[in-house]
């Protein structure tokens, strides 16, 4: 079974249709791509996956379980604890630490302090921030900030990472880095990853890709794995 399966999803904006009846699968630790033009539906798509949007119509499950019929606060839980987040800037909070940062996920995910900060440290030294753990976003560069939030989404060890263009204010080397690190560093932990993209250079990190228009997938759907033309 699919660690997360979408089936129908229909999202309408008022008089704009910006999912047009979407099914996804998105296998066991597997990284998918969602790439397609701006407008075509892909952050929608990403919003409905993780449980941030609820559908007009469709379903969305999680290891067979539904998450769109929950309560925003069930949802609001399943978001904290069991997925990771990584956008593509102004996701650090700007007055707290890198070490704070990530530290207060895992809080909120209901580890104590002491261990919250012990795991976050740990996290800053495996993606190779541990230096700038006492620093604030602001006084880091775009690159450790988004190693920062790779560490942030992971130290819950969540079931799926989204990623929402993770690498748009990077500069192209140092965008490959983070897709290495955020692709290396998800599959470590076993999670599923889904990352939203309009650059083929960023969706070639992962197993497989679908291609989003005009609120629909036109191709890459079908067998985990299965050669999307790119
Ligand atoms: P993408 O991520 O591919 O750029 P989006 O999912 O953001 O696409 O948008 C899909 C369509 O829905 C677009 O036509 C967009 O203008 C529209 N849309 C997105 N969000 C809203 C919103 N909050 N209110 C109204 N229309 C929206
Ligand atoms: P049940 O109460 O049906 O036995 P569990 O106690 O196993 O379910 O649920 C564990 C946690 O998973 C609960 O806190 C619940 O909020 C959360 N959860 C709810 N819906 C889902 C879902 N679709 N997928 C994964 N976890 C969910």
């Amino acid at each position: 079974d699919p660690r997360l399966a979408a089936r129908g999803l229909v999202k309408r904006y008022g008089p704009t249709t910006a999912l047009a009846g979407v099914d996804v699968d998105l296998g066991e630790g597997e990284a998918l791509a969602i790439m397609g033009p701006s407008g075509s539906g892909k952050s929608t798509l990403l919003h409905v996956l993780a449980g941030i949007l609820v559908p007009d119509e469709g379903t969305v499950r999680l290891r067979g379980r539904r998450v769109e019929g929950l309560s925003e606060r069930e949802r609001s839980l399943l978001r904290r604890g069991r997925y990771g987040f990584v956008f593509q800037h102004g996701q650090l909070l700007s007055e707290l630490t890198a070490l704070e940062n990530v530290a207060i996920a895992s809080m909120l995910d209901g580890e104590p302090r002491a261990s919250a900060q012990q795991l976050a440290a740990q996290w800053l030294a495996t993606l190779g921030v541990a230096g700038e753990q006492d620093r604030r976003p602001g006084e880091m560069s775009g690159g450790q900030a988004q190693r920062v939030a790779v560490a942030r989404a992971l130290v819950t060890r969540p079931d799926v990472v989204f990623a929402d263009e993770p690498t748009g204010s990077l500069d192209q080397a140092t965008g490959q880095e983070v897709m290495r690190i955020l692709v290396e560093s998800t599959r470590a932990v076993g999670a599923s990853l889904v990352v939203v993209t309009h650059d083929a250079s960023v969706a070639a990190w992962c197993d497989r890709r679908i291609d989003v228009r005009d609120g629909l997938v036109v191709a890459g759907q079908g067998p985990v794995c299965g050669a999307a033309p790119v």
